[in-house]
């Protein structure tokens, strides 16, 4: 099980996972860090359907998950959650980051995806400690691969060494 699950640093815009993760905000309209990232090296197609996704439900609530092709990207698909911004951690931050995870890998295992990686949701503009981050994404994703078949694997990307270290502190 855990052969299904690694670790790599570096920008998940060079991946070629089936999918990759963004870290979008409600309005799905692009933004900073990991979601300018993508929308930049993806193209317009990207943003095209994300507008597509809005004008039929409304943008996407925290926890939530949708899916759009990868444009330009080397990867099939970009499927996009809006994580929690972090107020403290008793507004149900956890709980939204799970679903967060949970949600994306339901969309992978219903496309039967070969693969798909992830930024730290949440750990950058939304501010959730990375350390706590790192131990719900490891503990969401391990419990899913546990009980399902699809997507075969998952990456956990560190944009940085500090992530590195801590996802790494997960999976051993
Ligand atoms: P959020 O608003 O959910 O906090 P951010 O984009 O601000 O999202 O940050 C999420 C995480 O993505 C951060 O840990 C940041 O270091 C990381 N990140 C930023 N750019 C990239 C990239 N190109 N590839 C991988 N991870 C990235």
């Amino acid at each position: 099980m855990l052969t299904r699950l690694r670790v790599v640093q570096g920008d998940i815009t060079k991946l070629t996972t089936t999918a990759i993760v963004n870290a979008a905000n409600s309005s799905l309209l692009g933004g900073g860090g990991v979601d300018g990232a993508i929308h930049r090296a993806g193209g317009p197609q990207i943003l095209a359907e994300c507008r597509a996704i809005r004008a039929r439900q409304g943008g996407c609530r925290p926890g939530e998950a949708v899916l759009t092709s990868g444009g330009r990207l080397p990867a099939t698909h970009v499927i996009h959650t809006v994580g929690p911004v972090w107020q403290g951690g008793q507004r149900g931050e956890p709980n939204l980051l799970a679903a967060c995870y949970r949600n994306c890998l339901r969309i992978a295992a219903e496309q039967e995806m070969e693969s798909v990686a992830f930024p730290g949701i949440s750990t950058g503009i939304y501010g959730y400690p990375k350390a706590e981050a790192a131990a719900v994404a490891s503990h969401e994703i391990r419990q899913w691969l546990a009980t399902h078949e699809w997507p075969r694997e998952v990456v956990l990307v560190a944009f940085d060494d500090e992530a590195r270290v801590l996802y790494e502190q997960q999976l051993t």
